[in-house]
């Protein structure tokens, strides 16, 4: 999710400066707008228009007189002198001792500068400041002082072509929405029949997977018109505007029909209302109860197909996924190795690629990387080869590219001392060795000891043999013997233990609890859910939902299970110490191992 920045600091400031230009403006412009008109005469003719009686009002000051004429349409203003009787003669012309401040021929000039004048600079800032909040906000949203309407640009046309053929993978997504484009082509068809499509399709799953693209690919199959606006641009400033907004879109799109609505990040505005605790946001409210009467207004065969896409599905309110509105949900997850290896040639499309490069084997590498990541990967691989003074871009580039995207630049000017990189080749052929030993098969694709600016000092390339659904309770203490494996070998050989081994700690920990208290693989508490996960796609962390006590046990288990699978890894590399220091010696000198390179090494002396 964006960050909404609040708005009130931002405000405040802004009426800040709105009111030091105000004060500024009265201080010292006003006063020397309305003293030009003062005609500064010598004292000779003050002293004339005393014996001709011409003199209005007067005021006398310690460095100037102020006077105007008869009618008091002129001030006029002069030095002082010693003049004694001045006073006496003042008085017997006939003039009146008042303050001579301001001109006081035109009100309505005063008027002007003192009221119209601030007002307008006042609503200048104004503009100026909504201006920029818009420019800041995507320059979609315009705030027009509370005058209601959102000027809002979010009307885009289809012809901006994206087709299902490019988004690749995703098979399943597809179909559902094939069914959205084939309607839009002929609502006839559905109308009589008496079926009604859904009104909001809600695209589901990781950040980068493709939701955009697919609601593209949906108004350019369609060839309708596409509104797209996200989550966040409908939460405002002031209460109201949200709502206001909502029904600018709906009104839009209503006379563009028929046409696709993409709301991304619905979980902007789509929140439980209430589950915040203080007492939930008025303004975000107002926008979901509005967006919910939108929906229910309107006929399910106007043409007018929402679609939505959030990463977060368990937060939105449930009234928005219920029947009549967002009732259908299309997974959108990550890409298996077939749909890595469809987008990866998808976007090779688009850079010259040398015919050899195997894309399945650069999919291989890329385990768990989504559509955008693997978007990157290509062009960082074509960045790379112009970098080298080459147009065409080499399976070496693509595989360079997977790390730099995974695990950072190489950190050329980082030296590790000797004993560094013996530690840190041991530490990786330990995690390799122990999964080797498991499971029979080579484990890593790829092991370098390159220091990378994520910090990593050695970089791991996995192999995924094939999609797995299931693991067994034997795979997953395997996987946590795997993980002890690297600090195993660091005290084996070394005697000594280092900070290397912290993320592995982290993960070994994670999956012997997630082993006890998520997936029931402890005899002592059975088939028991002990955790509940918030959050199935920003892998954010679970919550415990038991007693105290059984957490204490649970953490008994944990340390139990992990220690077990070290004693485990530790008994394994014993066992093949030749292996081991074979294969470290080797990544130590090279500083990559491959795969084959690593089983032909560990097979070596045995066949
Ligand atoms: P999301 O909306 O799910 O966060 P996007 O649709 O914005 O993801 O995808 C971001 C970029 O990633 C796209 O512009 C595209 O280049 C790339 N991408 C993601 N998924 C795919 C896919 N299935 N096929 C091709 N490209 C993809
Ligand atoms: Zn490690």
């Amino acid at each position: 999710m964006k960050e909404v920045k609040s708005p009130k600091r931002p405000l405040l400031y802004y009426y800040g400066i709105v009111l030091l230009i105000i004060l500024v403006f009265n201080l010292f412009i006003t006063p020397l707008l309305s003293q030009r008109h003062v005609v500064e005469v010598d004292y000779g003719t003050f002293m004339d228009m005393i014996e001709e009686k011409q003199i209005g009002v007067v005021q006398v000051e310690d460095t100037q007189i102020l006077f105007t004429n008869l009618d008091e349409t002129t001030v006029y203003k002069t030095g002082v002198m010693e003049d004694p009787t001045l006073a006496e003669r003042l008085h017997e012309c006939g003039a009146k001792f008042d303050r001579v401040i301001e001109e006081p021929t035109s009100p309505l000039l005063s008027l002007f500068l003192t009221a119209v004048v601030p007002i307008l600079i006042f609503f200048a800032l104004g503009q100026y400041m909504n201006k920029k909040l818009t420019e800041q906000a995507g320059g979609k949203n315009a705030l027009s002082f509370g005058m209601g309407k959102s000027s809002a640009k979010i009307y885009v046309p289809s012809t901006q072509g994206i087709r299902f053929s490019d988004v690749a993978g995703e098979d399943e997504a597809k179909e559902s929405l094939q069914e959205i484009v084939d309607y839009l082509h002929n609502p006839a068809k559905y109308t009589e029949a008496g079926a009604s499509m859904p009104k909001g399709i809600l695209l589901v799953g990781p950040p980068g997977t493709g939701k955009t693209m697919l609601a593209k690919a949906v108004a350019g199959e369609a060839n309708v018109p596409f509104f797209s606006i996200s989550g966040s641009e409908f939460v405002e400033m002031f209460v109201g505007m949200g709502a206001s907004k909502v029904r600018d879109l709906f009104r839009q799109a209503k006379e563009k029909a028929p046409c696709i609505v993409f709301i991304d990040e619905i979980d902007a505005i789509g929140q439980k209302r209430n589950s915040g605790g203080y007492g939930g946001n008025d303004e975000r409210e107002q926008t979901l109860n509005q967006l919910l009467t939108e929906m229910d207004g309107f006929e399910g065969n106007t043409g007018v197909i929402i679609l939505a896409a959030t990463n977060r599905p368990e937060s939105l309110d449930p009234a928005l996924t219920r029947p009549g509105r967002f009732d259908r949900r299309v997974p959108v997850e990550l890409p298996d190795l077939a749909g890595r290896e469809a987008i990866l040639k998808v976007h090779a499309k688009k850079i010259k690629v040398a015919p050899d490069v195997d894309f399945r084997t650069v999919a291989r590498m890329a385990t768990g990387a989504s559509g955008a990541e693997l978007a990157n990967i290509v062009n960082e691989a074509a960045l790379r080869a112009v970098r080298n003074e080459r147009t065409v871009v080499t399976e070496a580039d693509l595989e360079e590219s997977i790390e730099v995207v995974i695990a950072g630049y190489q950190k050329k000017n980082a030296v590790l001392s000797d004993q560094e990189k013996k530690v840190v080749a041991y530490h990786e052929i330990g995690h390799a060795l122990v999964a080797a030993r498991q499971s029979n098969s080579a484990p890593v694709q790829k092991i370098t000891i390159i220091p990378r600016t994520s910090g990593a000092l050695g970089y791991t390339m996995q192999v995924e043999t094939g999609d797995k659904y299931l693991m067994t309770k034997e795979e997953l203490e395997n996987k946590i013997a795997t993980y002890t494996g690297g600090r195993a070998a660091e005290e084996l050989v070394f005697g000594q233990i280092t900070t290397g081994a912290s993320n592995d700690i982290e993960q070994a920990t994670k999956l012997a609890r997630a082993m006890i208290s998520r997936y029931g693989m402890s005899e002592e508490f059975d088939m028991v859910a002990l955790e509940t996960v918030s959050n199935q796609y920003l892998g954010s962390d679970a919550s415990l939902a038991c007693s105290p006590d059984t957490q204490r046990e649970i953490d008994r288990r944990v340390v139990d299970l992990v220690k077990q699978q070290h004693e485990k890894a530790r008994k394994l590399l014993e066992e093949n110490r030749d292996k081991l220091d074979a294969l470290a010696q080797f990544l130590y000198e090279k500083e990559t191992i491959t795969g084959d390179e690593f089983m032909e090494i560990l097979t070596g002396g045995e066949s």
